[in-house]
């Protein structure tokens, strides 16, 4: 049996997870649970589960204490480091689930893995930020991290979690977004609803759009140069609109292993919580034979201009990734929330990112103040662009 805490259980992620822990009820039991605002589905999640924990913000506090028994039930403050951080490190808890998004789930992640919990991320802006620190104190305290990221999973799965220096190099795939055939001088004139119709896998509305400015797959080489010990020149990244290859990892003789499937995200999600057992899913399968053939194409820098200023990021590392992905944050919502237009986005980005005073091997704290600098400043520049 292991003992799971899901953060963010009434995001899509959360949600996906627990659909995976329905299959298995004599494997898993669900002992903590966090979720943003939405106290009516965790309301329904606490009855369904029966968590010891819970956290989500103070009007849901109100909300939830009005319904259950403090005896059975903790309820905690999400917004609060130390809230969060005593419910991922509970005595009995055996894996975490990132689900949230952005650097909020840096503490929590760190927390997890100093108390020698497996982390589950999904998240990926964690790993971009602090990867040096995350992948340190994994180390250290012999916590495993089992990546949920369609693409990290991938490559996890075809080491069988372990780093390889065999290997000599990856191929990360990209589906190319809902832009892959959309010219570039129409980018102008897309809508929030269009950006956020993406082709192959249904997904929060922040990380659609990074997959639509290819920004999602530039912080997945940063991410998997982390994970899996590599230079940014070891990762290729591959446009494979099908997305059934969900990416590739090639040794020094030249073989190369591939994971395949259907784009659902409770594959990967199942597999980080039976690792390192394999169990039967209930999920379609692929249908080679109604697939007939797959494409490949090299990325196009130009019309995606923001994959190649992140690969760029990746080799100078430092606070760079922190200020790409905080200036990326502030862009993305400016967006959704139609303060700009979706062509707008990169530049603004590259304004921050260029405008940076990068510090080498940085500490938290260094993270963190890069994070809220790169956010004024991208404020600032977003305030001139309003359309
Ligand atoms: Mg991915």
């Amino acid at each position: 049996m292991k003992n799971v805490v899901i953060l963010g259980s009434t995001g899509t992620i959360g949600i996906n997870t627990l659909k995976v822990i329905d299959l298995f009820p004599d494997r898993f039991r669900v002992v903590g649970l966090t979720a943003y605002n939405n106290a009516q589905l965790l309301e329904k999640q606490i009855r369904k589960y029966s968590p010891t924990h819970v956290a989500i913000g103070l009007e849901g506090i109100e909300y939830l204490k009005k319904l259950f028994d403090k005896k059975k039930v903790n309820i905690f403050n999400v917004q609060s480091q130390d809230d969060i951080k005593e419910i991922v490190t509970l005595k009995d808890v055996d894996i975490v689930v990132v689900g949230i998004r952005g650097s909020a789930a840096l503490y929590p992640f760190l927390s997890a893995l100093r108390s020698g919990k497996t982390v589950a991320p999904a998240n990926k802006e964690a790993l971009v930020v602090a990867g040096h620190i995350l992948m340190a104190e994994s180390k250290k305290h012999k916590a495993p991290i089992i990546p949920i990221d369609s693409e990290q999973s991938a490559i996890f799965q075809c080491l069988n979690g372990r780093v390889d220096h065999k290997l000599k190099g990856i191929y990360l795939t990209a589906s190319g977004g809902a832009l892959l055939n959309v010219p570039k001088s129409k980018f102008s004139q897309l809508s929030v609803k269009q950006i956020l119709n993406h082709p192959r896998w249904k997904m929060g509305k922040k990380i659609t759009v990074d997959s639509a400015t290819l920004m999602n797959k530039g912080f997945e080489v940063i991410e998997a140069c982390w994970l899996f010990d590599l230079s940014v020149d070891q990762v290729q990244v591959v446009i494979h609109p099908e997305a059934i290859i969900h990416s590739m990892v090639e040794f020094i003789d030249g073989s190369i292993l591939a994971q395949l499937g259907i784009t659902d995200m409770r594959l990967p999600i199942q597999y980080a919580l039976t690792y390192p057992e394999r169990l039967e899913s209930k999920l379609e399968q692929i249908d080679f034979f109604k697939l007939k053939q797959l494409n490949f194409q090299k990325p196009d820098f130009k019309k995606f201009p923001s994959l190649a200023l992140a690969i760029d990021v990746a080799r100078k590392s430092g606070t760079l990734p922190s200020v790409l992905n905080a200036a990326d944050e502030e862009a993305v919502d400016a967006f959704l929330s139609e303060r700009i237009k979706f062509s707008k986005i990169y530049p603004i980005v590259e304004k921050v990112v260029a405008k940076h005073h990068s510090i080498n091997n940085p500490r938290i704290n260094d993270i963190l103040e890069a994070d809220c600098w790169a956010r004024q400043e991208a404020r600032k520049v977003i305030s001139k662009n309003v359309t």
